[in-house]
């Protein structure tokens, strides 16, 4: 079998036009949503993120707004030009770009922004609120993946998906938006007794562990729908995901490239998750 390639580039474009049509019938009532991304420091890894997700949110006719910090900011000048963002009206998601500096408490500043502007669902407040099912902003890559295998028509009921890697903003929130669409939910990690016991079983297949073609056929039951989150550099310093593509391929029923797999929707999703802020204090008439 040789799998389906799974289109994040396209899902992703498609998902952006609607969100650009509902930005414009904001602008239509005078408002127009707005995006500030904090950058600390000159890593380049996280420049090249924040330039594409600003030129994103411009493209999907968004205000975007890009304060950048040096590497020696202090965590207290930090905090305070995030609570100048949660004040700013026309400010509808706030997102810090992670790494920060290891002088500067990465929990502190994220605890710091207006969960309602939490647009990267990192608050302690929206990760609870969807445990517990209610209303809140997601966390973008596993949300986007969730949108990737709707918009595939992959049954998620009853199957079995297995999540490798366990970190806060993808495998821990991933595997609880799996489980509220009621799929059986396995996780693994690096301390996993024969890992490939594990995602053999799975229908769905979703790694997020940031180690080069790790996962490869050997893992992947035949007809799985393989997700590849990872962003690696391969031995060429090629751009390649967690799974080994060519022979995951050959099992998988559908699967993701790297790129443009999950990468695109994971932007997408922080656009949605902004433009939802704005029409909500559009909507409470709270917004400039
Ligand atoms: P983290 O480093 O925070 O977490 C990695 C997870 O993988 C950990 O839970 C770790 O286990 C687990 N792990 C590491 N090695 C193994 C192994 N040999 N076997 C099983 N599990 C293992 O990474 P992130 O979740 O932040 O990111 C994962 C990857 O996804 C990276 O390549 C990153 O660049 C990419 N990424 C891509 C995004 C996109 O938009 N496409 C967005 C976010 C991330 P343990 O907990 O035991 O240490």
């Amino acid at each position: 079998m040789t799998g389906k390639l799974i289109d994040g580039k396209a899902i992703g474009q498609e998902i952006r036009e609607e969100i650009k049509q509902r930005v414009d019938s904001l602008k239509e009532k005078g408002m127009q949503p707005g995006l500030a991304v904090i950058l600390v420091g000159d890593n380049q890894a996280s420049r090249t993120y924040v330039r594409n997700k600003e030129k994103s949110s411009i493209e999907a006719g968004m205000k975007s707004v890009l304060i950048e910090l040096p590497e020696t900011v202090s965590e207290e000048d930090l905090l305070a030009q995030v609570a100048e963002l949660n004040k700013d009206d026309s400010i509808h998601g706030i997102l810090v770009q992670l790494p920060l500096p290891k002088h500067i408490d990465e929990d502190l500043v994220i605890q710091a922004i207006d969960p309602d502007k939490d647009v990267d669902g990192f608050h302690p407040i929206n990760v609870g609120k969807m445990i517990i099912g209610q209303r809140a902003y997601l966390s973008c890559t596993p949300y986007g993946i969730i949108k990737l295998l709707e918009r595939t028509g992959t049954e998620i009921r009853g199957k079995h998906a297995v999540i490798v890697g366990r970190s806060n903003i993808v495998g821990k929130p991933m595997g609880q938006l799996l489980l509220q669409r009621d799929a059986t939910v396995t996780y693994c990690h690096s301390k996993t007794e024969n890992l490939a016991e594990f995602t053999k079983q799975a229908d769905i297949l979703i790694v997020a562990i940031g180690r080069a073609k790790f996962i490869t056929a050997e893992h992947v039951k035949d007809g799985a729908v393989v997700i590849d989150v990872g962003m690696n550099r391969d031995e060429n310093g090629k751009l390649c995901g967690d799974v080994e593509f060519e022979t995951a391929k050959e099992k998988a029923s559908a699967i993701t490239p790297v790129p443009g797999g999950v990468g695109p929707m994971t932007i997408t999703m922080l656009l949605k998750n902004t433009l939802q802020s704005a029409e909500k204090a559009c909507a409470e008439g709270t917004s400039a």
